[in-house]
């Protein structure tokens, strides 16, 4: 099965000239949805993880299925205020403007190794914002995954972790 075959490229999305690629049609077909997860998971187990997290909001699709497949548990990486109890959070920089993260500090135990995934990488500046925060919060992560790439970009470049993908866009 191509996986390519059920992600669709929306233009001018979210602005005029972005090409935006959209995971929605993978989520609704059940078998294309369950093989992407299948072959994720073959890819993370190596890294022999013992938590996943996700990054809000798309992130969370892909590491919670994963998570339960894998059997492990499952951090979220949220946006600011959304968290209850004590957080730990980072800024950082968006082609316009910034943004923040925020993790609940006590979500990971110091050592633990975490997986760090999203849908997409683009310039891969909220991945290595992820990867940031949780070696804040005491973690290791010795991978990050999203199901798309978006090659040009070479945004893998920005992450000082191992990077993999299920489908690259040149
Ligand atoms: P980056 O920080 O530049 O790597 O952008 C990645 C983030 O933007 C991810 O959280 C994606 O969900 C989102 N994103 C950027 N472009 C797309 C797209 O074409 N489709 C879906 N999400 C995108």
């Amino acid at each position: 099965m191509d996986l390519k075959d059920h992600i669709r490229g929306i233009p001018d999305f979210p602005k005029p000239g972005i090409m935006f690629l959209d995971i929605s049609t993978l989520l609704r077909h059940g078998a294309a949805w369950r093989s992407a997860m299948a072959r994720l998971a073959d890819i993370i187990r190596p890294y022999k993880p013992d938590m996943l997290a996700g990054i809000e909001s798309r992130g969370f699709l892909v590491a919670a299925p994963l998570a339960l497949e894998l059997g492990l548990g499952f951090v979220m990486l949220r946006k600011p205020r959304k968290l209850p109890g004590l957080t730990i959070g980072l800024n950082y920089a968006l082609e316009y403007g910034t943004d923040r993260i925020e993790m609940q500090a006590d979500a990971v135990k110091k050592g633990d190794r975490v997986v760090v995934l999203d849908d997409l990488l683009a310039t891969g500046g909220t991945l290595a914002a992820g990867i940031s925060l949780l070696r804040q919060a005491g973690a290791e992560v010795p991978c990050a995954a999203t199901l798309i790439e978006l090659s040009f970009l070479n945004g893998r470049a920005r992450l000082d972790v191992p990077f993999e993908s299920l489908m690259t866009y040149d």
